[in-house]
């Protein structure tokens, strides 16, 4: 079931916390996984590197609802080239920045 969700989100190796639904539509939580290489060198030791703020956003419309995803953005750096990595669903634009 619950890869039937990821793959529906195209949300492949993620992993779905919880599933409810609400009087305003489903709510997805869901976890991100650990990045398997750093995007800029491709090392594979990657340290985790905290978190931001929970997100949760319109994912995917379900008829006149729409179905809301939440998670914890986690970050991770780069042992090698100390880039820092936040793995965010496939399709959103990164958080922006309070002015
Ligand atoms: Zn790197």
């Amino acid at each position: 079931m619950d890869q039937c969700i990821t793959t529906l989100l195209s949300l492949e190796g993620w992993q779905v916390i919880g599933v409810e639904e609400t009087a305003r539509g489903w709510a997805v939580t869901v976890d991100a996984p650990r990045p398997a290489r750093c995007p800029r060198c491709g090392a594979i030791r990657l340290h985790r590197h905290g978190t931001l703020p929970a997100r949760a956003v319109p994912h995917l419309w379900i008829g006149v609802h729409p179905l809301m995803l939440t998670w914890v953005p986690r970050r991770w750096r780069c042992a090698a080239c100390r880039q820092t990595v936040c793995p965010r669903p496939a399709g959103l634009r990164p958080p922006r920045r309070p002015p």
